[in-house]
């Protein structure tokens, strides 16, 4: 036993370092996109991941996982966490520099990839400004196909690296690998397909609706008057979010001269969660070479914790850096008396939980007051269309959601049946999107979840279910009302109950301890649909 717990010990030694550095080469490279970045990068997460590859150690794991039950909690649970890590890695040291090498090249074209568009080079942002303003629905349609030239030049490098990551998963004796990466990630795919079943079937009504009444208005704007509704009419290139023209409008209105970073700092102040230090830290505005993305980065489980953004003045970025900041509080708020392993947030859906929980005020009439600067007759005129917004985009999102997470399931189930015509039929049946006509083309590919963030598109989900489930709760026992910003309380409860078990309980126990129930769509369904 006390091997076991030795071991637990000196794995943690081992791995803090180059965990670490791994961070910082991924953060340099997100903000730099050189080559030379990417070079580290690279040598970096072999040296990490080398670890995990070690035959004769995953050996020994094996022999100790009966005993390693009945070790102390804490450390039973460590021994879990590092054993699940090491199964992935259970590959040839050449296949494993192969794979590194492919994932990293797929997420740098990414980053650096700039579309012909009118004869120059544009940038993401660039194009999606055309998204949300262009009257003209030619030069849409223009842009649209523009957005997805890098799915072209992503999407044999994609397949081939999915051929490698199920050929490798089969020989650990999966299916393939995303089943494998369920399994790893603690979810039960069975539950998992059969809730997005139940949610389909229960948005059905809900998402038709909202749909036919925003065709009608986009139809309407863009002069169109075909039955269709090809993918150029919406705001982004997926249909993933709620137009503008849906009503948000006023919601952009808001933001066009406001200061986003302190508003960012406000709001969380508001619910006792101090971020002044993460401000400093953080990458917030877009640049050559760098990523144009936004996520959040726990550097060392020690407080390091980095956001990048790349901030406009509009409702979008407001509500995404109240996302990356929800994520960023989860990380610095762990509690540092636990063992490195675990000061983690439980799952990747409970992390997304909170970002959600935080990104959706930026629409909450509340919020638009106390933080936002509004007057209350201003909050009062723009909350029907508020509400009526984030509920459109829940809506818009879940069904988004269903069909990228169906995909993503076939494409790993088998690469080499006929994507384009797979992905294209399922944008028809879940998002209800006229496919372009005579195209066959790998538009899919130029989603980067799929490349960058594989079997990863279902916690969105699940984390929007739990962000409702923990928002009821902090209404109903929290709060004592059905209000969020501005109460102290929430922010201590959320330390105590969320952010400081960190990663030592799985993530739907940690939600029974915080809102006295497993995960249950019932929340979201009751708020949204
Ligand atoms: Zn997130």
């Amino acid at each position: 036993m006390s091997e076991i717990s030795g071991y637990i010990k000196q794995h943690e030694e081992t791995i803090r370092p180059l965990y670490k550095d791994y961070s910082l080469k991924f953060w340099d490279l997100s903000l730099k996109g050189d080559s030379e970045s990417e070079k580290a990068l690279v040598e970096s997460k072999q040296r990490y991941l080398s670890v995990y590859n070690n035959r004769a150690e995953f050996r020994q794991l094996q022999e100790w996982r009966t005993a390693s039950e009945a070790l102390p909690e804490l450390e039973a649970r460590q021994f879990k966490l590092i054993y699940d890590t090491f199964v992935p890695n259970q590959i040839e040291e050449d296949v494993l520099r192969d794979l590194v090498e492919r994932e990293t090249q797929i997420e740098n074209l990414f980053n650096t990839f700039r579309a012909d568009f009118e004869g120059g080079k544009a940038s993401d942002n660039q194009l999606r400004q055309i998204f949300k303003s262009e009257p003209d629905i030619k030069r849409r349609k223009a842009a649209w196909e523009a957005s997805k030239q890098v799915g072209q030049a992503i999407a044999p490098k994609l397949l081939e690296l999915i051929r490698v990551r199920n050929r490798e998963a089969r020989k650990l004796g999966y299916a393939d690998y995303y089943t494998m990466m369920f399994d790893l990630q603690e979810l039960d795919i069975q539950w998992v397909f059969s809730l997005f079943d139940n949610l389909e079937r229960l948005s059905e009504t809900a998402f038709s609706s909202v749909k036919a009444d925003l065709d009608a208005t986009l139809k309407k704007k863009y002069n169109v008057d075909e039955t269709d509704c090809h993918p150029w009419l919406y705001s982004d290139p997926f249909f993933q979010e709620y137009p503008a023209a849906g009503g948000g409008e006023a919601l952009d209105e808001i933001f066009k001269d406001k200061d986003i970073e302190a508003l960012t700092k406000a709001h969380f102040l508001s619910i006792g969660l101090d971020v002044t230090d993460l401000l400093k830290t953080a990458d917030l505005y877009e640049r050559e070479g760098k990523s144009q993305h936004a996520f959040c980065l726990d550097v060392d489980h020690e407080g390091d914790v980095r956001v990048l953004c790349n901030i406009a003045k509009n409702e979008r970025w407001m509500s995404t850096m109240l996302h990356e900041f929800g994520h960023a509080v989860y990380d610095k708020f762990n509690d540092k008396s636990m063992p490195f392993l675990l000061r983690t947030p439980a799952h990747i859906l409970s992390t997304e939980a909170i970002a959600m929980l935080n990104g959706r005020m930026s629409k909450n009439p509340e919020w638009l007051v106390k933080i936002g600067g509004l007057t209350a007759g201003e909050a009062n005129r723009l909350s029907t269309s508020a509400w009526k917004v984030l509920r459109s985009e829940m809506l818009i999102f879940l069904r988004w959601a269903i069909t990228l997470v169906r995909f993503e399931r076939e494409l790993y189930r088998d690469p080499e049946q006929d994507l384009n015509h797979l992905w294209w039929s399922n944008v028809r049946r879940y998002q209800k999107v006229t496919p372009p006509s005579d195209r066959n083309l790998p538009d899919w590919a130029s989603k980067t979840h799929l490349s960058s963030s594989p079997a990863y598109y279902q916690n969105y989900v699940l984390g929007e279910l739990m962000a409702s489930q923990v928002l009821r709760f902090i209404h109903k026992e929290v709060v004592n009302s059905e209000s969020y910003v501005g109460h102290t309380s929430v922010g201590l409860y959320l330390k105590e109950k969320v952010f400081k078990p960190g990663a030592r309980f799985q993530w739907n126990e940690m939600l029974r301890h915080a809102t006295g129930e497993p995960l249950n769509p019932e929340h979201f369904v009751n708020q949204f649909a």
